[in-house]
Protein backbone atom coordinates (compact mmCIF):
# COMPACT_ATOMS: atom_id res chain seq x y z
CA UNK A 1 0.00 0.00 0.00
CA UNK A 2 2.43 2.87 -1.11
CA UNK A 3 1.20 5.99 -1.99
CA UNK A 4 0.22 6.57 -6.05
CA UNK A 5 -1.55 9.04 -8.34
CA UNK A 6 -4.86 8.27 -7.87
CA UNK A 7 -7.26 10.16 -10.28
CA UNK A 8 -8.62 12.91 -8.34
CA UNK A 9 -9.98 16.56 -9.00
CA UNK A 10 -8.85 19.15 -6.17
CA UNK A 11 -9.90 22.59 -5.43
CA UNK A 12 -9.13 24.61 -1.88
CA UNK A 13 -10.07 28.13 -0.89
CA UNK A 14 -8.44 29.34 2.43
CA UNK A 15 -9.50 32.47 3.40
CA UNK A 16 -9.13 34.96 7.14
CA UNK A 17 -12.68 35.35 7.53
CA UNK A 18 -14.21 38.57 8.70
CA UNK A 19 -12.78 38.93 12.19
CA UNK A 20 -8.77 37.71 12.00
CA UNK A 21 -6.44 40.51 11.35
CA UNK A 22 -4.04 37.31 9.87
CA UNK A 23 -4.97 33.81 8.45
CA UNK A 24 -3.20 31.49 10.52
CA UNK A 25 -4.85 28.10 8.50
CA UNK A 26 -1.74 26.42 5.90
CA UNK A 27 -2.53 23.60 3.40
CA UNK A 28 -0.33 21.98 0.91
CA UNK A 29 -2.06 19.57 -2.03
CA UNK A 30 0.87 17.39 -3.70
CA UNK A 31 -1.45 15.60 -6.33
CA UNK A 32 1.09 13.33 -7.85
CA UNK A 33 1.64 11.93 -5.66
CA UNK A 34 -2.27 11.81 -4.18
CA UNK A 35 -1.31 13.73 -0.81
CA UNK A 36 -2.96 16.62 1.11
CA UNK A 37 -2.21 18.48 4.55
CA UNK A 38 -4.19 20.90 6.76
CA UNK A 39 -3.01 22.74 9.90
CA UNK A 40 -4.71 25.30 11.65
CA UNK A 41 -2.64 27.56 13.86
CA UNK A 42 -2.10 29.24 17.45
CA UNK A 43 -0.14 31.56 19.13
CA UNK A 44 0.53 34.74 20.06
CA UNK A 45 1.70 37.30 17.35
CA UNK A 46 2.83 35.40 14.30
CA UNK A 47 3.44 32.42 16.08
CA UNK A 48 0.26 30.68 14.96
CA UNK A 49 1.43 31.00 11.28
CA UNK A 50 4.65 29.87 12.12
CA UNK A 51 3.28 26.54 14.11
CA UNK A 52 0.98 25.68 11.07
CA UNK A 53 3.78 26.15 8.29
CA UNK A 54 6.28 24.15 10.15
CA UNK A 55 4.00 21.63 10.99
CA UNK A 56 3.10 21.26 7.40
CA UNK A 57 7.04 21.45 6.12
CA UNK A 58 8.29 19.17 8.21
CA UNK A 59 5.51 16.76 7.63
CA UNK A 60 5.54 16.49 4.26
CA UNK A 61 9.67 16.53 4.06
CA UNK A 62 9.16 13.36 6.48
CA UNK A 63 6.55 11.98 4.91
CA UNK A 64 7.95 12.20 1.48
CA UNK A 65 11.73 10.67 3.14
CA UNK A 66 9.22 8.09 4.75
CA UNK A 67 7.49 6.61 1.75
CA UNK A 68 10.42 7.07 -0.98
CA UNK A 69 12.34 4.91 1.98
CA UNK A 70 9.60 1.91 1.79
CA UNK A 71 7.22 2.79 4.33
CA UNK A 72 3.82 2.07 3.65
CA UNK A 73 1.10 4.97 4.28
CA UNK A 74 -0.79 3.72 7.58
CA UNK A 75 2.78 3.57 9.08
CA UNK A 76 4.48 6.76 7.79
CA UNK A 77 1.72 8.96 8.43
CA UNK A 78 1.60 9.41 12.42
CA UNK A 79 5.73 9.16 12.52
CA UNK A 80 5.76 11.90 10.29
CA UNK A 81 3.21 14.16 12.57
CA UNK A 82 5.04 12.87 15.16
CA UNK A 83 8.43 14.30 13.68
CA UNK A 84 6.73 17.95 13.11
CA UNK A 85 5.09 17.84 16.33
CA UNK A 86 8.93 17.40 18.09
CA UNK A 87 9.89 20.54 15.29
CA UNK A 88 7.00 22.45 16.11
CA UNK A 89 8.04 21.75 19.98
CA UNK A 90 11.37 22.44 19.96
CA UNK A 91 10.93 25.97 17.97
CA UNK A 92 8.58 26.93 20.37
CA UNK A 93 11.17 25.82 23.12
CA UNK A 94 13.96 27.50 21.88
CA UNK A 95 12.53 30.66 20.77
CA UNK A 96 10.67 32.83 23.23
CA UNK A 97 8.61 34.54 20.41
CA UNK A 98 7.47 31.05 19.54
CA UNK A 99 6.63 30.32 23.12
CA UNK A 100 3.08 28.35 23.39
CA UNK A 101 2.66 27.97 19.61
CA UNK A 102 0.77 24.67 18.26
CA UNK A 103 -1.46 24.00 15.64
CA UNK A 104 -4.01 21.23 14.52
CA UNK A 105 -3.17 18.72 11.30
CA UNK A 106 -5.08 16.72 9.51
CA UNK A 107 -3.65 14.83 6.37
CA UNK A 108 -4.54 11.72 3.72
CA UNK A 109 -2.77 9.91 1.59
CA UNK A 110 -4.57 8.37 -1.77
CA UNK A 111 -3.86 4.95 -2.23
CA UNK A 112 -5.14 2.13 -4.70
CA UNK A 113 -7.08 0.75 -1.78
CA UNK A 114 -8.91 4.22 -0.69
CA UNK A 115 -7.25 7.27 1.93
CA UNK A 116 -4.89 6.88 4.79
CA UNK A 117 -5.58 9.18 6.86
CA UNK A 118 -4.24 10.96 10.57
CA UNK A 119 -5.29 13.79 12.74
CA UNK A 120 -4.60 15.71 15.88
CA UNK A 121 -6.55 18.38 17.09
CA UNK A 122 -10.11 19.85 15.50
CA UNK A 123 -9.47 20.00 11.84
CA UNK A 124 -11.84 17.77 10.21
CA UNK A 125 -11.97 15.11 7.27
CA UNK A 126 -15.44 13.98 5.89
CA UNK A 127 -16.29 12.04 2.87
CA UNK A 128 -18.79 13.31 0.87
CA UNK A 129 -21.29 9.57 -1.01
CA UNK A 130 -24.23 9.67 -2.64
CA UNK A 131 -25.95 12.77 -1.25
CA UNK A 132 -24.57 11.94 2.45
CA UNK A 133 -21.37 12.99 4.30
CA UNK A 134 -19.36 11.19 7.26
CA UNK A 135 -17.65 12.83 9.27
CA UNK A 136 -14.15 10.61 9.18
CA UNK A 137 -12.46 12.14 12.17
CA UNK A 138 -13.35 12.78 16.15
CA UNK A 139 -12.41 16.17 17.12
CA UNK A 140 -9.85 15.87 20.01
CA UNK A 141 -11.98 18.88 21.98
CA UNK A 142 -13.04 18.98 25.54
CA UNK A 143 -16.16 19.10 23.96
CA UNK A 144 -15.86 16.24 21.76
CA UNK A 145 -14.94 14.29 25.45
CA UNK A 146 -18.07 15.56 27.44
CA UNK A 147 -20.21 14.96 24.15
CA UNK A 148 -19.12 11.23 24.00
CA UNK A 149 -19.34 10.73 27.32
CA UNK A 150 -22.68 11.17 27.78
CA UNK A 151 -22.33 14.30 29.70
CA UNK A 152 -23.92 16.63 27.45
CA UNK A 153 -26.50 16.12 24.30
CA UNK A 154 -25.02 17.76 20.68
CA UNK A 155 -28.02 20.02 20.89
CA UNK A 156 -26.29 21.72 24.53
CA UNK A 157 -22.91 21.47 22.63
CA UNK A 158 -23.39 23.65 20.13
CA UNK A 159 -24.29 26.55 22.82
CA UNK A 160 -21.12 25.85 24.76
CA UNK A 161 -18.33 28.90 24.67
CA UNK A 162 -15.45 25.99 24.74
CA UNK A 163 -15.85 24.72 20.97
CA UNK A 164 -12.30 25.46 20.46
CA UNK A 165 -10.57 23.76 23.05
CA UNK A 166 -8.39 21.52 22.31
CA UNK A 167 -6.91 18.21 23.90
CA UNK A 168 -4.63 17.49 21.71
CA UNK A 169 -2.24 19.78 19.15
CA UNK A 170 1.22 19.75 17.74
CA UNK A 171 3.67 21.36 19.51
CA UNK A 172 2.11 21.38 22.92
CA UNK A 173 4.35 18.62 24.27
CA UNK A 174 7.68 16.45 23.31
CA UNK A 175 5.24 13.16 22.45
CA UNK A 176 2.02 13.09 20.95
CA UNK A 177 -0.91 10.82 20.34
CA UNK A 178 -1.94 10.81 16.32
CA UNK A 179 -5.10 8.79 15.49
CA UNK A 180 -4.84 7.13 12.03
CA UNK A 181 -7.86 5.88 10.02
CA UNK A 182 -8.48 4.02 6.23
CA UNK A 183 -11.68 4.42 4.59
CA UNK A 184 -12.81 3.24 0.74
CA UNK A 185 -13.25 5.31 -1.91
CA UNK A 186 -15.47 4.92 -4.95
CA UNK A 187 -15.23 7.38 -7.99
CA UNK A 188 -17.59 10.31 -7.01
CA UNK A 189 -16.48 10.53 -3.96
CA UNK A 190 -16.17 13.83 -2.45
CA UNK A 191 -13.18 14.15 0.34
CA UNK A 192 -13.59 17.20 2.28
CA UNK A 193 -10.50 18.67 4.87
CA UNK A 194 -11.02 21.53 6.95
CA UNK A 195 -10.18 23.80 9.88
CA UNK A 196 -12.92 24.82 12.70
CA UNK A 197 -13.47 28.26 11.13
CA UNK A 198 -15.96 26.04 8.84
CA UNK A 199 -17.64 23.83 10.98
CA UNK A 200 -17.95 26.17 13.94
CA UNK A 201 -19.76 28.22 11.52
CA UNK A 202 -21.58 26.05 9.86
CA UNK A 203 -23.68 22.08 10.60
CA UNK A 204 -23.00 19.37 8.81
CA UNK A 205 -26.61 19.34 7.24
CA UNK A 206 -25.41 23.03 5.52
CA UNK A 207 -22.50 21.57 4.52
CA UNK A 208 -24.38 19.24 2.66
CA UNK A 209 -26.51 22.05 1.23
CA UNK A 210 -23.71 23.41 -0.37
CA UNK A 211 -22.43 20.07 -1.77
CA UNK A 212 -26.07 19.33 -3.28
CA UNK A 213 -26.27 22.77 -5.14
CA UNK A 214 -24.18 21.36 -7.88
CA UNK A 215 -21.30 22.99 -9.64
CA UNK A 216 -18.03 21.44 -9.14
CA UNK A 217 -15.47 20.97 -6.54
CA UNK A 218 -14.28 24.76 -7.34
CA UNK A 219 -17.76 25.80 -7.10
CA UNK A 220 -18.01 24.26 -3.45
CA UNK A 221 -14.97 25.01 -2.18
CA UNK A 222 -15.59 28.91 -3.10
CA UNK A 223 -19.07 28.51 -1.57
CA UNK A 224 -18.41 26.80 1.78
CA UNK A 225 -15.99 29.67 2.29
CA UNK A 226 -18.70 32.20 1.47
CA UNK A 227 -21.45 30.46 3.61
CA UNK A 228 -19.23 30.39 6.78
CA UNK A 229 -18.57 34.19 6.14
CA UNK A 230 -22.37 34.96 5.43
CA UNK A 231 -22.82 33.14 9.27
CA UNK A 232 -19.87 35.56 10.93
CA UNK A 233 -16.92 34.44 9.73
CA UNK A 234 -15.11 34.52 13.20
CA UNK A 235 -12.44 32.61 12.27
CA UNK A 236 -10.09 31.28 9.50
CA UNK A 237 -12.07 28.95 7.38
CA UNK A 238 -10.00 26.53 5.17
CA UNK A 239 -11.58 24.31 2.71
CA UNK A 240 -10.07 21.46 0.42
CA UNK A 241 -11.63 19.15 -1.89
CA UNK A 242 -10.88 16.24 -3.67
CA UNK A 243 -13.46 14.04 -5.92
CA UNK A 244 -12.28 10.94 -7.25
CA UNK A 245 -12.18 10.37 -10.63
CA1 LIG B 1 -9.20 27.89 13.69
Amino acid sequence: MSGCSVPARWAAVSDVGLVRRRNEDAFRILPEQGRVVLADGMGGHRAGDVAAQMAIDTFCAELAALIDGGAAPPAALPLAVSRANAAVYAAGRSDARFAGMGATLVAGVLVPEGLVYAHVGDSRLYRWRGGCLQQLTCDHTMLQDLVGAGMISPEQARQVPFRGLLTRALGVGPEIEVDVGHADLQAGDVLLLCSDGLTDMLEDDEIVTRLRSGGDVHDWATGLVADANAHGGRDNITVVLAQLG
